[in-house]
């Protein structure tokens, strides 16, 4: 190449400029929740906003320096957030909700949109709603736009973390999340048009927003755009392809990097290619290498998720190497980075002191995969000799998880291997309502509840005290009883019909059979955000699963022997275990799947056996593991549900399975929730009972049913009138001898004397309403 030629050629496209390590982004909660308890304290007033920034500024620098110590030529910045990515977008957009705007402080605004400011001096305003993220366990908040929202660009956040990154010599690159997933993420309010409609008006803002960065002087900005990667609207390619067409016609900016993650961006990927953005991320663990080499890309920076980011174990370096090593030619250039951002996994293994050290090496949180991104890179450079260590001690640990007795139990294999669609298949449901009634001889409009009931300072003292030692497991047991004794005795002066233990044992719903199965560990501090300042601690699901003994049966028979009406036992469906749960990458997910359901299986027979008459599996997760994109979705749909009936089939007619769902926009799991086959289903009903009733009718589900009658999410205590508003409300829908009378989900987050109120009036509700429909029955004449 002449001299000539380098000078008429775009400096943005050269590879000098590009990079060769990197993250997509990274937690931000601190190695040891500092975040977490920071905002905390600033929420109750114990730190001010300076003590509160000095603690981000922190958590920032110490996850820049952690970057640059791997080996990292580029540096996410901006991943950083007080509660959530997108919220922040929604402020640099402009696009907070009216309702928070007469409060002045900016930070204590972006809570309130963040939280709602329930309970605070000032009047109530409510938080943004929440949801998943993708098909992640992080739940971000819902932008929402309506007619009025005007969009304004404010960029301040990101040029401040940009300044403290470049004062700190870090080599910054910014990101942001990109207008088409920021727009299909929101949600219309006041009768707004779909937000992605208003896709023009946001790109003058994004074309504002390169000035301003280019004037930072960084190389690269980061856009994310991981709604490519889903079917969640028409013509995504086609807009994919005029949005980045029109930002990577700016004249003054920096090399844009459009970022997908947690799927296969197909076509989505050629529509960047031809568009004039220098650089695009892909998620190589959930996609394929195949979209890359046919898109072309071969002007173009790629940046290429071969480490997983979203799970915990080792990379087989070799693979990932040899993904690479095939894409060198099909790319102008190759970065090595993670699938997706390391938000989703826990910090470093390195404080896993109590894990067995075989599991131990199997594993790699954050910090130990920015050491494998890293000599990935190396040796993509250099050849595989230069990081020959490293990848001699990823084989070994793949060999020894290969390898290892607790991963390939042959007994869980011959009985997987022996099931048939019999063990999966109960009698017509009609054969086993008349058993159950026979055996239960329920009231119509039966009342019971959920499942927890409040998670009490005590039982948390107790629990807590266990774990310090200072108190025996006989001593917490006898401690749990009580709780036990005394949520039955609570249910009992209420008047509720079927009865539960309350689950005052159960830390999590998960966590809880997790450390009873084999095939799980638990980590010590292996936290990750779930939102805002929470976090949650998943299981690890890494070998065959197992029972090797009851795990609940004493809990429940102890509740039955305190009260003569029935008591429902209480498990956790095996799709909703895996949700939680970081789980095995070794065998297909549908194959675990049914060996988490054997196990439950195992506890629902010894459950009946035990004489338990009812057993519920609960299942809020069923519809957050649906694939984001359609063409996956009934292969999901179809092992989703064949676990969970694996998991209930192995009991008699006159045994009652009931199910909870935590939702009522059924959407696509409807048809699933019918072909789960429980005897009861309870469910969400935040919309109209009709409605969520009248979706389930078309779906063909004929079996009873507990549309939640009130809002457990709040502290407020519903009515007896109210109640009984919503019960007949329900009854136009569904006939009586289908409908059940429940609170929309569990009572732990509550306090005791608010259950108590709200179940009475539940209850009397119930009665009232059955009051109705006798004497309705009486003044039909029959004919
Ligand atoms: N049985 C559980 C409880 O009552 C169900 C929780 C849930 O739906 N997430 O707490
Ligand atoms: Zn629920």
């Amino acid at each position: 190449m002449s001299d000539d030629t380098t000078i008429t050629t775009d400096t943005r496209t050269t590879d000098s400029a590009g990079f060769t390590a990197t993250v997509p982004g990274v937690a931000r909660i601190g190695a040891n929740r500092e975040l977490k308890r920071a905002v905390e304290a600033y929420w109750a007033g114990r730190i001010d906003a300076a003590a509160l920034t000095r603690v981000a500024t922190g958590i920032r620098r110490d996850s820049w320096s952690r970057l640059i110590d791997a080996g990292f030529d580029s540096v996410p910045v901006n991943t950083f957030s007080y509660y959530d990515q997108v919220l922040d977008t929604a402020v640099m957009l402009g696009a907070l909700p009216p309702r928070v705007a007469a409060i002045d402080d900016p930070l204590d605004r972006y809570f309130a949109a963040a939280r709602g400011t329930a309970g605070g001096p000032g009047p109530d305003i409510a938080p943004l709603e929440m949801t998943k993220w993708f098909d992640t366990n992080y739940h971000y908040l819902v932008p929402e736009i309506g007619p009025d929202t005007e969009f304004t660009l404010d960029p301040g956040t990101v040029l401040d973390e940009i300044a403290q990154a470049q004062a700190q010599g870090v080599p910054a690159r910014p990101v942001v999340i990109g207008p088409i997933t920021f727009l299909a993420l929101a949600k219309a309010v006041d009768g707004g048009p779909t937000p992605l409609t208003r896709i023009d008006d946001l790109l003058p803002l994004y074309t504002e927003l390169l000035g301003r960065l280019a004037q930072t002087g960084v190389d690269w900005v980061q856009i994310d755009e991981p709604t490519l990667v889903t079917d969640q609207a028409d013509g995504l390619t086609d807009l994919a392809e005029r949005v980045y067409g029109v930002l990577s016609a700016v004249r003054t900016r920096p090399r844009i990097l459009v970022q997908t993650y947690f799927g296969d961006a197909g076509d989505r990927l050629a529509a960047l290619a031809r568009t004039e953005v220098e650089g695009v991320g892909v998620d190589l663990v959930t996609g394929s290498p195949n979209t890359v080499r046919t898109a072309d890309l071969t002007g173009k920076l790629v940046v290429a998720g071969v480490v997983d980011g979203r799970n915990v174990w080792r990379t087989d370096l070799d693979a990932a190497l040899a993904a690479l090593e095939s894409l060198r030619a099909h790319a102008g250039a190759l970065a090595v980075s993670t699938s997706c951002s390391t938000l989703h996994v826990p910090y470093t293994v390195r404080g896993e002191f109590e894990l067995d050290p075989v599991l131990h090496g199997w594993l790699a949180f954050a910090e130990e995969k920015f050491g494998e991104v890293a000599a990935l890179a190396r040796a993509l450079a250099h050849g595989r000799d230069d990081q020959a260590c490293r990848f001699e001690a990823a084989r070994a640990a793949l060999a020894s998880r290969a390898a290892d007795p607790r991963v390939h139990v042959a007994a869980v294999r011959e009985r997987l291997a022996g099931l048939t669609p019999a063990d999966w298949t109960r009698s017509p449901a009609p054969d086993r309502r008349e058993a159950q009634d026979a055996a239960l001889g329920l009231p119509v409009l039966p009342t019971t509840t959920i499942g927890s009931y409040p998670q009490t300072v005590e039982i948390r003292k107790a629990r807590l005290a266990l774990r310090n030692g200072t108190i025996d497991s006989a001593a917490y047991r006898s401690r749990m009883e009580q709780e036990v004794a005394a949520v039955i005795a609570l249910q009992e002066q209420v008047g509720l019909d079927v009865l539960v233990h309350g689950e005052p044992e159960r830390n999590d719903m998960v966590q809880y059979f997790a450390e009873q199965l084999d095939g799980f560990f638990a980590t010590a501090a292996g936290w990750v955000q779930s939102y805002g300042s929470r976090c949650v601690r998943p299981p690890i699901l890494f070998g065959d699963v197992r029972r090797s003994s009851p795990m609940t049966v004493g809990w429940i028979t102890y509740a039955q022997s305190l009260t003569e009406k029935p008591v429902k036992g209480m498990l956790t469906g095996p799709v909703t275990i895996l949700a939680w749960s970081f789980v095995r990458d070794d065998q297909p997910l549908a194959e675990t799947a049914r060996q988490v359901a054997l196990a439950i299986r195992d506890e629902t027979t010894d459950l009946e056996r035990a004489g338990v008459p009812i057993i519920q599996v609960d299942e809020p997760a069923l519809r957050e593991l649906l694939p984001l994109r359609t063409a996956d979705r009934a292969a999901y749909l179809d092992w989703a549900v064949t676990a969970f009936r694996i998991a209930t089939g192995g009991v008699g007619d006159a045994t009652a399975i009931h199910t909870h769902l935590c939702y009522s926009e059924f959407g696509e799991v409807i048809g699933a929730i019918a072909a789960l086959d429980a005897d009861v289903t309870s469910i969400e009903a935040a919309r109209s009972h009709m409605e969520v009733l009248d979706d389930l009718d078309a779906a063909g589900f004929a079996a009873q049913v507990g549309p939640g009658v009130y809002d457990i999410h709040s502290p407020r205590v519903p009515a007896a009138d109210e109640v009984a508003a919503s019960l007949r409300e329900a009854l136009d829908a569904v006939r009586a001898d289908r409908l059940w009378v429940n609170p929309d989900c569990g009572l732990k987050t509550r306090r005791t004397d608010e259950v108590t109120a709200a179940l009475r009036n539940m209850v009397d509700a119930a009665r009232r309403v059955r009051e109705e429909i006798a004497a309705d029955r009486a003044t039909v004449p029959a004919t």
